[in-house]
């Protein structure tokens, strides 16, 4: 007796069972049923193209061998693809199909999958109404071009995002990545062209996802058995912002699921969005064909803004909060704070918490002693001239005594001391030290250094001093 499509397929079930874990055995077969077998074609029906081409890249070779062995060497199979009649437009699945298995599978070309799609079946794993449902966009609306300052660091990034926001999907800057350091505005400036997008055209499904939250979701995805609804919601998208994508680094799986969605998001003509914190070449842990799409559109990349920009950032945060800081205040942290864009305005905060809790209006002094610690902790490495200065206050010598040439104890005392503590603190070479401290060559650093550690061992109490000026270096 003939065997029915379901006995069949149910037979390959057996032997897929065994060959592949149970959780990939769970998300990707379980979902299948067999729809029809005539003659040696068994038509087996997926819930999505994604699936399709997911089950043609990882497991065509298994399924084609155990096809083989239920049906002899004339067996074939066929997929039905169920495509969501509210989400198709057109045709556009035909176009590009890949009608094999890619790498290794691509020799053996005995068994083409011919896909036919039918379009009737309603798909059962969609989200009903999406289309019609807003997507909430997830999209921060402080985020915007108007509040972003233009500056040198920023200039391509951010005229880029703004052509992407007025033309989504319609520039060639399809992915546009945004890549910088830490707290120099990528989520700010990706967030701002999302938000541009969405007062442009309402209606248009714009998504903001952490790379973080996306692997998160994947992981939860794959437990809940959830995949396709995963996949569905992101391929629906317009505009799709995924912020930080280094964070990709090492998770092979969520990047190949990834990899699916892009391709179709940007065969699709939807714009997609990234940022990182460094430039594609340079991103370490990320699959090869995953990183070539990256560098499909255009890369630009964020600089530390110059102290202008950074005044007017102050500047225009002050205004939005509607605080009042005195000029010479606001150039102080701008010209102190000089690395980060966040810090910057962290900064402000204290700044302005300080003077509330205190009623107290902030003068340069103020604020000079209430960021003492901010700045400090930035970790500005200690100079030489830090240490000069330090050395003359504990012995109360004046500063400029120390780069003389006179030879009284307590001045020599505090010049060796100075070297000491500036070979051993700065990275400075005994050439620069010297150099420093008065136009005297190496040897006299070395000299100095030699005599500031014996009298360590020797002299307890200049020990005691040496150790004193030391801890100060530490605090500060
Ligand atoms: P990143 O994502 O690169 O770490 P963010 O986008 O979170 O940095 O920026 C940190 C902070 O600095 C945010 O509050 C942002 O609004 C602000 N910021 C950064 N660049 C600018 C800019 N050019 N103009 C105004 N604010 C900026
Ligand atoms: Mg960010």
């Amino acid at each position: 007796m003939e065997k029915t499509c379901t006995e069949v397929w149910n037979s390959c079930l057996q032997i897929i069972k065994d060959n592949i874990p149970n959780q990939s055995f769970k998300t990707w077969f379980e979902p299948i049923s067999a729809l029809k077998l005539e003659g040696k074609v068994l038509t087996i029906q997926v819930p999505s193209l994604f699936f399709y081409e997911w089950l043609e890249e990882h497991y065509v070779g298994l399924l084609r061998k155990t096809v083989k062995k239920q049906l002899g060497d004339e067996g074939r199979l066929e997929y039905n693809i169920v495509v969501d009649k509210s989400s198709s437009t057109g045709s556009p699945y035909t176009t590009n199909m890949p009608s094999n298995g890619n790498g290794a599978e691509a020799k053996t070309q005995s068994m083409p999958i011919p896909v036919s799609i039918n379009k009737d079946i309603k798909n059962p794993f969609i989200i009903p109404g999406l289309k019609k449902l807003n997507v909430d966009p997830q999209l921060n609306p402080n985020y915007t071009f108007d509040n972003y300052i233009e500056g040198d660091c920023n200039r391509l990034a951010r005229s880029a995002g703004y052509a992407v926001a007025a033309k989504p999907g319609g520039t060639s800057f399809n992915p546009l990545m945004i890549y910088g350091g830490v707290g120099l505005g990528k989520t700010h400036l990706a967030q701002a062209i999302g938000n541009e997008i969405k007062r442009n055209v309402p209606d248009k499904l714009v998504i903001y996802v952490s790379c973080e939250k996306f692997c998160q979701q994947f992981v939860d995805s794959l437990k809940n058995n959830t995949i396709n609804d995963f996949v569905n919601f992101y391929q629906a998208m317009d505009v799709i912002i995924m912020d930080d994508v280094h964070n990709f680094a090492g998770k092979e799986k969520t990047q190949d699921i990834f990899f699916h969605i892009f391709n179709h998001l940007h065969q699709s003509g939807k714009q997609v969005i990234l940022t990182s914190d460094k430039a594609p070449k340079d991103l370490a842990g990320l699959e090869e064909r995953l990183l070539s799409r990256f560098k499909w559109g255009l890369s630009a990349d964020l600089q530390v803004p110059d102290l202008e920009t950074r005044v007017a950032i102050l500047k225009k945060k002050m205004y939005a909060d509607g605080i009042e800081l005195p000029g010479e205040v606001i150039e102080y942290v701008a010209h102190n704070i000089d690395n980060n864009v966040r810090e910057l305005e962290g900064a402000m905060v204290s700044l302005l918490a300080q003077s509330t809790l205190n009623k107290k209006d902030i003068d340069l002094a103020l604020a000079k002693q209430m960021l003492k610690n901010f700045i400090k902790n930035t970790s500005k490495e200690i100079s030489m001239e830090y240490i000069q200065k330090l050395v003359c206050e504990y012995f109360e010598v004046p500063v400029d005594m120390v780069k003389s040439q006179t030879r009284k104890r307590e001045i020599v005392q505090a010049r060796q001391i100075s070297m000491y503590l500036s070979k051993s603190h700065t990275k400075s070479s005994l050439k620069t030290i010297g150099a420093f401290f008065g136009g005297r060559d190496h040897s006299t650093v070395i000299y100095a250094c030699q005599t500031v550690e014996d009298l360590i061992e020797t002299d307890k109490k200049f020990k005691a001093y040496v150790n004193d000026i030391q801890k100060k270096l530490k605090m500060s």
